[in-house]
């Protein structure tokens, strides 16, 4: 349903994702490790065209692109297809928790008001938000703010939702709380890439696991494979690293 091929990202004339290939099935939950600045969020964000890919294809569904000769038509068609749950939650801080999650279905889906208020509102109270709906970000928790981030992508009902460590920038005490949302998430059948050096989340919820370093896949396999029994010296260090940091 996700297929990429050879896609390129250079900033400034410096390479940042070196070719990569990467097929994701669909209902498949795809954990992506690596270490920090290995180009795993451009990469999240090249398949939502947030950054411009430099070459390569990116096929979702019945959309495939070239991306050097995409056309404004194809990103449009291809930037519905995904949904983002970012790091540091990116709402918008003068609108409330509703209204974040209602923004994107009246303004890009065209769905009428009402209606994208009774969806915003069953989203939010599934997410266990129902009694903060009227707040702004502000005086939201990062683990509130993180559900709203997560209602937000599910109401645009996306082919694919893209997690780039939704959990990394919470207090410990609140990270297994959005952990349990995404595992739910997972467990109905939802498409999903999840950036998280979350091992055992990894280990409970992804399908497959993918190590990235300095722009390359280095190695794809069961989370058994990648954290047991990796294969690559690579992907022992990085392993061996995390379970350091971890303990
Ligand atoms: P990761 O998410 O794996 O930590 P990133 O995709 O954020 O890695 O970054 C990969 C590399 O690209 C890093 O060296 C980073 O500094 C660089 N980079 C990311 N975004 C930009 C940007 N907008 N402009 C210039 N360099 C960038
Ligand atoms: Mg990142």
């Amino acid at each position: 349903m996700l297929s990429i091929n050879g896609l390129t990202k250079e900033f400034n004339g410096v390479p940042v994702l070196k070719s990569i290939d990467l097929d994701v099935q669909k209902g498949e939950v795809v954990a992506i490790i690596g270490p920090s600045g290995s180009g795993k969020s451009t990469l999240l964000r090249c398949i939502n065209w947030l950054e411009i890919p430099n070459g390569g294809t990116i096929t979702l569904d019945n959309i495939s692109i070239e991306t050097k000769k995409a056309s404004r038509k194809d990103i449009a068609a291809l930037t519905k297809k995904s949904a983002m749950v970012f790091q540091h939650y990116n709402l918008f801080k003068n609108k409330t928790a509703l209204e974040n999650v209602t923004e994107g279905l009246i303004i890009s889906k065209k769905m009428p008001k009402s209606e994208a208020i009774t969806l915003a509102d069953k989203l939010l109270a599934d997410v266990g938000l129902a009694d903060k709906k009227h707040q702004y970000p502000i005086t939201l928790s990062g683990g509130q703010q993180q559900r709203v981030g997560i209602a937000r992508a599910l109401a645009m009902d996306p082919s694919i939702l893209l997690f780039d460590e939704p959990t990394s920038a919470l207090d410990p005490e609140l990270v297994t709380g959005i952990l349990q949302i995404i595992k739910s998430i997972a467990q109905m059948e939802k498409t999903m890439i999840v950036v998280t050096h979350e091992m055992e989340f990894a280990r409970e919820v992804a399908d497959r696991v993918v190590f990235m370093e300095e722009g390359i896949v280095i190695e794809t396999g069961t989370s058994q494979q990648i954290f047991q029994t990796p294969s690559h010296d690579r992907t022992k260090a990085f392993i061996r690293s995390i379970s350091q940091s971890t303990i």
